[in-house]
């Protein structure tokens, strides 16, 4: 198995370690599989193994042996993922979100693919979040020897309890807060990883890569659910074997419904990927009318991992639907104008993903409305996502029989004052991780003003000396 960038129309093939090193081509482009291998032996197994059949099909580079150990390493004593009827809770993990089950395996993989590469240096990761990547990245690398691992968060949509997730987080790590939304943080590492003169003060003593959705080795592990639930469903006498089955994600970067989309591109049955979108429905605009355009206004929703105009994967799905070409002038376009359209005639190509797109208001109701009829809490992600399965059974519900799994991906607890206000009351003691987050030293405390990108390399270069 190859990885080539979106942007090179000459697809050259590059190694999974390179690309993992990499995170992002030379041209700019991200990385995808050259092609998608079949999976055959998923059903009836354990997650563990599950990932293990998947991760070997794309990492061919890395021994039987040395996976299991990555595996073992990230999912034996805590495992992020749990079914619960038709709620696929993928934020069983370190930090109670989603991003666990991509990162408590990304250092791991990381590190083999620095060995294999022969790179003596350290592997500095950075990484933007808009709240749950920079705990999940800085708990899963911190004690992972070689890494020392740098998150820039925005001072504008982070929670309480993601806040001090990242401050008070030990070990080879450093959090630095900046002015400005998820985009701006973003923005500013795309910036750095791209930024020559600064990566050449660090020569011989550390590289960088990235730990964003921009690198591959952050998909591949997000298509082990898919799998795995399929084939769990299968095994508890839900399904039939080759029943179609569709899932409704909560959308941001489009990393999760992409994994799902690989998932179906290796023949497993997936119907349909009901993409969930907040008021920030750049998305939904894209799916429905061909047009993603990013000149509008930014808002702060309930599902704040989901504030996103800039989704990251988006050109990713483009590159397997509508090819390279297209893909680099919809990049091209998007670069210089902030937008790009496809031809309306193309426009059913994408007919895979069904979007919707849900307020506010309609996420507390939602969150009130599952809770009084069944007493499950959902968080406020997780009710976009069910929002929008809901929407679809009840325009396409007369056609359609498919089962359908509602991906869950956060705790109720990160999101604790929207819940407790949906419900109309407090919620059951939380559990230990959090509570012992108020107890803890707030560890990092820098924060820039401006998102300017010089502040913040003099930051980091000070986290680094
Ligand atoms: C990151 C995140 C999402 C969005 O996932 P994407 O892969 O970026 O689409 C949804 N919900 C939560 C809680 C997240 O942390």
């Amino acid at each position: 198995m190859k990885f080539v960038s979106i942007l090179d129309r000459e697809e050259i093939q590059v190694s999974a370690t390179e690309a993992i090193i990499r995170g992002q081509a030379p041209d700019g482009g991200l990385y995808v599989p050259a092609d998608f291998p079949k999976i055959k032996d998923y059903i009836g197994k354990s997650y563990q193994e599950v990932a293990q059949t998947v991760l070997e099909a794309f990492l061919p580079e890395y021994s039987k042996d040395e996976l299991a150990d990555c595996i073992s390493r990230a999912y034996s004593d805590v495992l992020p993922v749990k079914l619960n009827g038709n709620f696929l809770e993928l934020y069983h993990g370190k930090t109670l979100s989603f991003k666990d089950v991509a990162l408590q395996i990304f250092p791991h993989l990381l590190k083999l693919a620095k060995e294999k590469q022969n790179i003596k240096e350290d592997i500095v990761i950075l990484a933007a979040t808009s709240g749950d990547t920079g705990p999940a990245v800085l708990a899963g690398a911190a004690d992972v020897e070689g890494l020392f691992t740098v998150v820039l968060f925005p001072e504008k949509g982070v929670s309480p309890v993601q806040r001090l997730q990242m401050t008070t987080q030990t070990g080879n790590v450093a959090a630095i807060e900046i002015a400005g939304n998820y985009d701006d943080a973003q923005k500013a590492v795309r910036t750095l990883l791209a930024d020559e003169e600064f990566k050449n003060k660090f020569k011989g003593r550390k590289i960088f890569t990235t730990a964003s959705s921009i690198n591959i080795a952050r998909l591949l592990p997000q298509i082990v659910y898919y799998f795995w639930t399929y084939s769990e469903l299968l095994k508890n006498g839900k399904i039939k074997e080759g029943k179609h089955i569709s899932f409704a994600v909560p959308s941001g970067n489009f990393g999760n419904a992409l994994a799902g989309f690989y998932a179906y591109k290796m023949e497993l049955p997936v119907s349909t990927l009901i993409i969930g979108c907040n008021e920030n429905k750049i998305l939904y605009d894209f799916i429905e009318k061909g047009v993603y355009d990013k000149n509008r206004e930014f808002k702060i929703t309930h599902s704040t991992a989901m504030d996103i105009l800039h989704v990251t994967n988006l050109p990713r799905a483009l590159y397997s639907i509508y090819g390279a070409d297209k893909t680099i002038e919809a990049c091209e376009a998007l670069n210089k104008t902030g937008k790009f359209s496809v031809e309306y005639s193309s426009l059913d190509l994408l007919y895979r993903f069904w979007p919707c797109f849900v307020t506010d208001e309609q996420t507390r109701d939602r969150i009130k409305a599952v809770y009084e009829k069944s007493g499950y809490i959902m968080d406020p992600h997780t009710a976009v996502a069910e929002y929008a399965q809901r929407r679809f059974d009840i325009e396409l519900g007369m056609e359609w029989d498919e089962y359908t799994i509602i991906l869950s991906t956060a705790s109720p607890y990160k999101f604790r004052e929207v819940v407790e206000c949906s419900i109309g009351k407090e919620l059951p003691p939380a559990p230990p991780e959090i509570k012992e987050l108020y107890e803890k030293e707030v560890i990092h405390k820098k924060f820039v003003q401006t998102p300017d990108i010089e502040a913040i390399k003099k930051e980091i270069e000070e986290a680094l000396a």
